[in-house]
């Protein structure tokens, strides 16, 4: 028999020490997959496109906390803000002023990650580990209105060499333990984001608080 959705988040939940929160990341699932990890128990869903989030937000239970853990675009900001529990996927400065101005004008508070890039692979997205010590050093989140900074969310490097991904998880706690030691003001930034299907265990022993798990759970996606 193939596993059902309800099997595999047993066996994914089966994993977790106590303490460590799964988001099941249901991207590019369809919303009655996400029903099916629903009423088998979950409650954080992972998204990593506005519409596809918002669309499903609108059609499942309201006690579902959204994750947003996408590149977020400076135009979807607005539509955004208030609808995500907590946008894992902070890459910039600018994105995370906007973010932090639309939440004031809307009257709520955002709770954000700051995306950090630790892995081999080229991308645009996330801040390297030495420029966000300094952005945290320099005090820039002293005058946020309306965003709590949570703490960082990474990916490791895409490699069958577990010493790598280790490595990889390693500095992100390291650099997450260099901030609040540089800030001591800073208040409840102690979330770390990090593991996927193939790795969450070496990032759970690097100290993830949150593991991201989407194709364990709901099998391959169709892009
Ligand atoms: C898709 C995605 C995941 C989940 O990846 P799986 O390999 O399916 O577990 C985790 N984090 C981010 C940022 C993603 O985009």
């Amino acid at each position: 028999m193939i596993p059902s959705i309800a099997d595999n988040l047993s066996a994914v939940l089966h994993t977790l020490p106590e303490g460590v929160r799964l988001v099941a990341v249901s991207k590019f699932h369809p919303a009655e997959a996400l029903r099916q990890a629903y009423d088998a128990g979950q409650r954080i869903f992972g998204e990593s496109r506005v519409q596809e989030l918002l669309a499903k937000r609108d059609v499942l239970p309201a006690d579902i906390s959204w994750h947003f853990i996408g590149h977020l675009q400076t135009n979807k900001v607005r539509q955004l803000v208030g609808k995500a529990d907590m946008i894992e996927s902070v890459d910039s400065d600018r994105l995370l002023r906007l973010i932090d101005r639309e939440s004031a004008a809307a009257g709520v508070v955002s709770r954000v990650l700051m995306q950090v890039h630790v892995a081999a692979e080229e991308t645009k997205f996330g801040f390297s580990p030495d420029e966000l010590l300094r952005w945290f050093e320099e005090g820039g989140y002293r005058s946020l209105q309306a965003t709590h900074l949570c703490g960082l969310m990474a990916m490791a490097s895409n490699t069958d060499d577990m010493e790598r991904v280790r490595a990889d998880f390693h500095r992100v706690a390291e650099l997450a333990r260099s901030i609040r030691e540089a800030c001591p003001d800073l208040c409840g930034f102690d979330m770390l984001s990090m593991g996927m299907s193939h790795d969450y265990q070496l990032a759970i022993a690097e100290g993830a608080t949150h593991v991201r798990v989407g194709s364990a759970i709901f099998g391959e996606r169709q892009y």
